[in-house]
């Protein structure tokens, strides 16, 4: 998506009015869909008057903020039993990094965590991890190259349930949401994980590189279609790409961002803020 896509609308149009067919076409060449597009069109025809860059401005980030849902509570653990939680996405957004740091997050509040190597398919995917786990002294499962990663993460609930461990973090290989095998076995995690706790996994959280363009979309539908996503991880902020195609998915599918990645070290992981994201999105 172009930077500072907002300031540049504002300087194209300054001392003149928007052009409504110009404004559109940054809309949708900023990633925010069709839909969310619309949304802030018709926001804005119903305001009185010329519309001047400004208020154009200001009435979408309004329509921006509207779509994302007030912060969910604080992730806290469970009071007996692991809290499971799945990370998904297609090769190269950042799927077992996120994994680590996200475990790194947890460790700083004090939580305990298990981080499981369910991505048994990527060359190195095992190592990455371990190597994580190993500076971050967070304990790693793993498995076999080619071994089923449902059987992993079955077995891992069991151990950290046994050690009282509150957070079960699993990575799972990377997968083209058009892959139907691939998506009907991230389902079997699924589904042997909720034979433990029928609530569990209790997120799936969807890794989408913010410099994805619109295709992100289609990813998390397919995806949402497969696992039941409860949220995002939009990663590479610190990148060219503002992400406003977490705008389209929680437009579009209801799913909200929960976390931010913005950089390549364990610290740059925070929640998401949907207010900062707009900020820095326009
Ligand atoms: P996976 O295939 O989805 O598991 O992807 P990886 O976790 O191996 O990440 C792919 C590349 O993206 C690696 O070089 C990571 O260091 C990098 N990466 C992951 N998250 C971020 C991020 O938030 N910012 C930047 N700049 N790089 C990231």
């Amino acid at each position: 998506m172009a930077s500072g896509f907002f300031r540049s609308l504002v300087e194209k149009f300054r001392g003149r009015p928007v052009d409504w067919e110009e404004l559109e076409e940054m809309l949708l060449r900023a990633d925010l869909g069709v839909p969310m597009t619309i949304k802030i069109l018709e926001a804005l025809r119903e305001r009185p008057g010329t519309l001047d860059a400004d208020s154009a401005v200001s009435v979408a980030k309004e329509e921006i903020l509207r779509v994302f849902p007030p912060p969910p509570p604080p992730l806290r653990p469970l009071p007996a039993l692991p809290k499971a939680i799945l990370v998904v996405g297609v090769n190269g957004t950042g799927k077992t990094t996120s994994t680590a740091k996200f475990a790194s997050w947890l460790t700083k509040k004090k939580y305990s965590c298990l981080l499981v190597a369910g991505d048994t398919f990527r060359a190195a995917a095992i190592e990455q991890l371990e190597s994580w786990g190993n500076r971050l002294h967070v304990e790693v499962v793993k498995g076999q190259y080619g071994g089923d990663p449902a059987a992993l993460c079955y077995d891992a609930w069991s151990s950290a349930k046994r050690r009282n461990i509150e957070f079960l973090l699993c990575d799972t290989a990377g997968r083209l949401h058009t892959k139907d095998n691939l998506m009907q076995e991230l389902s079997k995690v699924k589904r042997t994980l909720a034979k433990h706790d029928p609530q569990a996994p209790h997120e799936c959280l969807l890794v989408v590189d913010a410099t994805t363009g619109s295709n992100a979309v289609v990813q998390a539908r397919e995806f949402h279609a497969a696992a039941g996503l409860t949220g995002v991880i939009l990663t590479k902020l610190d990148g060219s790409g503002k992400g406003g195609v977490a705008v389209a998915i929680a437009a579009e599918l209801g799913i909200p961002t929960r976390f931010v990645g913005t950089g390549e070290q364990a610290e740059d992981f925070q929640e998401f803020q949907a207010e900062r994201f707009v900020n820095e999105l326009l």
